[in-house]
């Protein structure tokens, strides 16, 4: 049923109406591309991409929730899953934690789909171990314009899809190798690091022990305490190590969304002076090292997920998010963004810190080897167009980039420095898709797509 629809991404800072389908089949996928609109088709998800990459104003959304079939059957024989691309990583988990199976890789919330993680090529706490989602992918299912096509790793589409931005076709399914786990409790350290230099020490201390690992940071502190940090680092716990209770059930897993967050709280409650309250309090608040805590997967992997809605405590404005990440080589210039965002007062809570290890080998995926940073920050704060211009330039600079799934204002000028591989993704883009119908309000703001669809 197609119904006109004014759609937004998770950052709720711009809104466009498209025309939104929603098939309950492949087959029906591949009919609704026989008669994409001049606008062009671009897929969704659950809409978890802060920016516009889901957007599509004045075409065609294609909805594939509905398509969310998963077969567990293989787990048992090598470990793997067959999902459509509309099933939820939280739906999955449901299921496959009982049995002893974890995701390969963990985005920070379990609300985004199959086809939402391919087309982002999706990173956790651990990618400079586990790698990216595509590392893990055998087969990809994907309707284009040519038709439905199987394909794998050694395609070059099946490249192109990863971080595609769902502009190479519509992920119908894939066979996903899953993580084994014992529990689905982790072992959590935390310790409070004074400045930037000891956050990224322990980020990199006992990698190989703690998988998982990542700092909450406060970007608004200056001086010596530039870059201070919590910081956490997980491993899967066996069974011996869970309490009487917990042993009993060890791989049970239950989350609920536990609180919700009003609609539309004031803007003010991200003003500067809010958001250095909240962080000094937060930095405070954490414990200066504790060691051996065992936490629930919901709690260490997707903290968000229990504040339904917490996307609209930013007012209706909306916020960003600016996510960036600079070659290891280069954590000067992380220390610069993060001086600039501090000495600009830009109010921002919670930052978050990761490390990457090696690309993927997708042309457009976003993680290389180094530290990406992560800041949410009120749409409507002031200067914010100018400071992130300004940490765009450094990051461009030292061969880093920033995150397409997570942006929402980046110039389409200096997507090409970030992005070396963009000719050669659009040229394999253009052969299965000659007629240019895949477009989304990304595409066109990034001239990622030929100029035909806008
Ligand atoms: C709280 C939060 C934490 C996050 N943490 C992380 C993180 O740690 N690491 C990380 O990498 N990302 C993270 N993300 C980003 C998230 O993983 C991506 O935005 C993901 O793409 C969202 O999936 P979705 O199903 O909501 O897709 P949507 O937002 O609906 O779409 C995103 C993109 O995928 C494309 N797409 C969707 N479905 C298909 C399909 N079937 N075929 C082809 N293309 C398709 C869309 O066209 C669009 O370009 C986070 C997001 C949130 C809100």
């Amino acid at each position: 049923v197609a119904e006109q629809r004014r759609l937004t991404g998770w950052g709720r800072s711009t809104a466009t109406v498209a025309t939104v389908e929603t098939p309950a089949s492949a087959d029906e996928v591949a009919e609704l591309l026989t008669r994409a609109p001049a606008r062009g088709v671009v897929p969704r998800g659950l809409g978890r991409a802060y920016g516009d990459a889901a957007l599509n104003a004045g075409g065609m959304v294609i909805d594939l929730r509905a398509l969310r079939a998963v077969d567990y059957a293989g787990l048992e024989h090598d470990g793997t899953i067959r999902a459509e691309a509309g099933a939820s990583l939280h739906a999955i988990l449901v299921e496959s934690v009982p049995r002893g199976w974890f995701v390969p890789v963990a985005p920070g919330t379990r609300q985004v789909t199959i086809g939402g993680a391919i087309a982002a090529d999706v990173h956790g706490k651990d990618h400079h171990q586990a790698g990216s989602f595509m590392t893990h992918v055998q087969e990809l299912t994907l309707a284009t314009p040519a038709g439905i096509q199987v394909i794998g790793p050694e395609s070059s589409l099946f490249a192109a899809t990863f971080g595609g931005m769902g502009l190479t076709g519509v992920v119908l399914e894939a066979v996903l190798r899953m993580l084994p786990i014992l529990s689905s409790r982790v072992v959590v350290d935390t310790d409070r690091a004074g400045d930037l230099d000891g956050a990224l020490a322990l980020m990199v201390e006992g990698a190989s022990e703690h998988p998982y690992a990542v700092a909450w940071i406060d970007c608004m502190a200056r001086g010596g305490s530039l870059g201070r940090a919590v910081v956490t680092r997980g491993r899967w716990a066996v069974p011996a190590e869970l309490d009487t209770t917990a042993a009993r059930d060890p791989l049970a897993f239950g989350p609920r969304a536990r609180l919700a967050v009003p609609p539309l709280m004031p803007a003010n409650f991200v003003s500067r002076p809010a958001a250095l309250a909240f962080n000094e309090l937060w930095f405070r608040k954490a414990p200066r090292e504790r060691r051996g805590q065992i936490q629930s997967l919901s709690a260490f992997f997707h903290p968000l997920d229990a504040l339904h809605g917490w996307n609209a405590v930013y007012g209706p404005r909306g916020f960003l998010q600016y996510q960036m990440v600079v070659p290891l080589e280069a954590d000067e210039v992380l220390r610069q963004v993060i001086a600039l965002l501090a000495a600009r007062r830009l109010p921002s809570a919670l930052s978050v810190l990761k490390r990457l290890g090696a690309a993927s080998g997708g042309h457009l995926s976003f993680p290389v080897a180094g530290w990406t940073l992560a800041v949410d920050v009120s749409a409507g704060a002031r200067g914010l167009g100018a400071t992130l211009s300004a940490c765009d330039e450094l990051v461009a600079g030292c061969g880093g980039r920033v995150y397409l799934v997570k942006d929402a204002r980046l110039r389409s000028e200096i997507v090409h420095t970030m992005y070396p591989r963009l000719e050669e993704w659009r040229e394999i883009r253009g052969a299965c898709d000659p007629d240019g119908i895949f477009a989304s309000d990304q595409a066109r703001r990034l001239r990622l797509v030929p100029a035909s669809a806008t």
